[in-house]
């Protein structure tokens, strides 16, 4: 856009400020954490304020934004009403990105270790010194251990794909991110029956199923506003959650299922659909693969069946699978987000799948659509074949689904600890902060013992960071210069953008493709990354030229592009070519081709341990002066009647112990949550003092979560932990 200049009164500027912080994050009063340092916003000063497009990186959505920026300072953040994505929306961490920026919590120099890992002793070193060090450490484990004796951790950030291309031409096959945490068994369970990963099409559609997700509480752009407003024009809810969530609050029906019995309720969904033959006979015929396998299949799967799995009454069940296939095809099972809750979560999500494809909405609108054509391209690249390397990644083969240019991180830490079938010795992790978000802290920290050398690339000191050997500081989203990047799916999608520096880069910090470009002369590809950021945005644009223009005017190109009936006439890329109720790769591998339900497993005397987000959380943690406001520490979440037979009280103190570790915790009673299962929230008990807000504060989840792996996708399974609750002695 053409940058516009506007001139308020200092009056005037600071009335309409502090009344649209107000409005828009609803951000409470600050109490006492400025103190501590963290200043939350810039002080105001008079002086002409201009605007820039950009887009938000306070999580994986990629909100359009404006930045107000006045004296060469971020004041303010406001959505860019032109980004349909977010359908005019930040939230409030978008607007806490302010805090973000001025964090003085911030990684400000290049860091070498001194002491031991997490000793906190640090030498300052230019960034020469650092960028040689890498070269050397990494040139030397090349030599000992072959190319991928180093791993990359690239996390989601606009300039991953420049690490990853770093790691490609270095010759590293290990390359796994934060994916491997989140919903990889739910792309395997679609791209299994649907050959692709869907996005649900919210804002049409007529009846909703919301299993295990939260998208009230853990915000997604745009199903989260589009679910708000398919609400208002009519359309059903039903929320199945052992917890009372937000999204459950505002359902028309919640059931607090028994955790890990989701599959059971779809299965008695597909049993009655079926049976009483309620699904469209002309899409059957035309797309469906395997009905005859899966009528066979869902004949014992009955309502009545479910009801003594799911604790759900079977009249409820039947009633709700006749309701969804009257809406059909505007209703969906919703496809979710974080999916790494249970060892068998494909098939779990498959079972999801086949109700979505008895519900004959696949590419229609309503529905669950097929990813629109955007345009971008990723730019060609040479990657060069080193002799030495192994055949493959280092875990390869351990998960029959895994998906192979993201791996299991689980299983890799794993091969890694036990250094087979080949040893890794370096790792280059890039705003990933896996000591925080990966089950198991303890045995993190036991991978860590077996690599030579660690880099870490963040803004701030994560727990990675300060397990790390060397620490480079990056930019903020909002002082760089990012490639383009596209945002495929729903109705709202198809759209491609970029950001430019809104500010200059503060302290030292460098970005990932001046990192890597320095890093390439050094190893000797400097071809890799000869070229300009202009240079590199045009070749992705390459076939939409025009969308360079619309981005520069809107901050947004949206791609005209087909949204419904992509694959009509087209074959689905299955081996069948059509939706797999029935998968027959599956079949040939000795895994069940269809989902068939084992009972949840139970251990006496203890609690199943479940964990989720709220909507201040922000990547790992909620190190941010202006969200921290909003929930102060994390707590463990417990029935009365569960916690009153125990003889706890509402807010004491207790030690919650698990096979991998014990951490302490405050109790809150809550009636909204199945009375067998327990719930604590992301986001708290971090290790690194270099995180002020959340260091020592309430507990991590990775650290009391035991490491289970879903085992077709290699997904980590978040909720297979259970607890012990005991009174804190001492
Ligand atoms: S949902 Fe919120 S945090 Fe995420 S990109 Fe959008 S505004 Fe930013």
């Amino acid at each position: 856009m053409d940058e516009t200049t506007k001139t308020l009164s200092r009056r005037n500027f600071l009335r309409a400020s502090a009344a649209a912080m107000t409005a828009a994050t609803g951000v409470p009063a600050l109490k006492g954490l400025v103190s501590t340092g963290h200043a939350a916003a810039p002080a105001v000063q008079a002086g002409p304020i201009s605007d820039h497009y950009t887009a938000c990186d306070m999580c994986f959505n990629r909100c359009g934004m404006i930045a107000r920026v006045q004296n060469g300072r971020v004041i303010k953040l406001d959505p860019n009403p032109k980004f349909l994505k977010s359908r005019g929306m930040l939230c409030a961490r978008g607007n806490a990105a302010t805090a973000h920026i001025y964090d003085p919590d911030r990684l400000k120099h290049p860091l070498l270790r001194k002491g031991a890992r997490g000793e906190g002793k640090w030498q300052r070193i230019s960034w020469d010194q650092a960028l040689d060090h890498i070269a050397e450490q990494f040139e030397r484990i090349a030599d000992k251990y072959t190319r991928c004796g180093v791993m990359f951790s690239p996390g989601s950030d606009m300039q991953s794909q420049f690490l990853i291309r770093f790691a490609e031409v270095f010759g590293s096959y290990n390359i796994t991110s934060h994916e491997t945490l989140c919903l990889l068994s739910n792309h395997r369970a679609y791209l299994d029956t649907f050959g692709e990963t869907p996005y649900p099409d919210v804002l049409y559609t007529k009846y909703i199923i919301v299993a295990g997700a939260n998208p009230y509480e853990a915000i997604i752009t745009p199903d989260t506003i589009d679910l708000m407003e398919a609400r208002k024009n009519g359309c059903k809810m039903v929320v199945l959650d052992p917890r009372y969530t937000k999204t459950a609050a505002l359902a028309d029906e919640w059931y607090p299922i028994r955790p890990h019995t989701d599959m059971a309720f779809f299965l008695a969904l597909a049993h009655v659909i079926i049976h009483e033959g309620l699904y469209d006979r002309e899409f059957a015929d035309e797309m469906l693969f395997g009905l005859d396998e899966l009528r066979e299949h869902v004949r014992k799967y009955t309502p009545e069946w479910a009801a003594g799995e799911t604790g759900i009454p079977a009249e409820d069940i039947r009633r709700i699978a006749r309701e969804l296939a009257a809406a059909a095809p505007t209703a969906m099972v919703y496809t979710g987000r974080r999916t790494s809750d249970y060892e068998d979560s494909s098939q779990i999500r498959r079972s999801m799948a086949i109700v979505n494809a008895l519900l004959a909405n696949w590419d229609r609108p309503g529905g669950i659509l097929a990813s629109r054509e955007v345009g971008v391209r990723a730019p060609y690249f040479d990657i060069p074949w080193y002799d030495d390397n192994p055949d493959d990644r280092i875990d390869h083969g351990m998960a029959p689904g895994l998906i192979h240019h993201e791996g299991s991180f689980k299983l890799m830490r794993d091969a890694i600890i036990k250094e087979e079938p080949y040893p890794i010795k370096g790792w280059f992790t890039f705003k990933t902060n896996f000591m925080q978000t990966a089950a198991n802290r303890n045995k993190t920290i036991e991978m860590l013992d077996h690599l030579d050398f660690i880099v870490n690339a963040d803004i701030a000191m994560s727990d990675t960071a300060w397990y790390s050997d060397l620490l480079l500081p990056s930019p903020s989203f909002l002082e760089r210069n990012d490639p383009v990047s596209a945002l495929q799916g729903s109705s709202a999608c198809a759209c491609a953008i970029w950001r430019d520096a809104v500010v200059p880069a503060m302290y030292e910090s460098r970005d990932m493709r001046y990192i890597c470009t320095e890093l390439s002369k050094r190893l000797g590809f400097p071809e890799t990354f000869d070229f300009t950021i202009d240079q590199y945005r045009e070749w992705q644009l390459a076939s939409i030229p025009e969308a360079a223009q619309a981005i520069r005017e809107d901050g947004v190109y949206y791609n005209p592009s087909k949204v419904y009936g992509i694959y009509f006439d087209v074959p689905l890329k299955t081996q069948a070519q059509k939706i797999e109720l029935y998968n027959q790769r599956y079949a040939n591998m000795g895994l069940d081709p269809m989902p068939t339900y084992k009972p949840p497993r139970q251990e006496e005397g203890k609690l199943r341990l479940v964990v989720g987000r709220t909507a201040f959380f922000t990547h790992s943690n909620t190190n941010n002066a202006l969200l921290i406001e909003f929930e102060e520490e994390n707590t463990l979440w417990i029935h009365p009647k569960t916690a009153e037979g125990m003889g706890f009280r509402d807010g004491e103190r207790v030690f919650v112990t698990s096979d991998a570790a014990r951490v302490e915790l405050a109790l809150k009673f809550f009636e909204g949550i199945e009375k067998e299962t327990v719930y604590m929230t992301t986001g708290f008990g971090a290790l690194s003092p270099g995180q002020r807000l959340v260091h020592n504060r309430g507990a991590s989840i990775a650290e009391v979560l035991e490491d289970h792996v879903d085992y077709i996708s290699g997904n980590m399974a978040m909720h297979e932990t259970f607890v012990t609750v005991s009174r804190k002695v001492g």
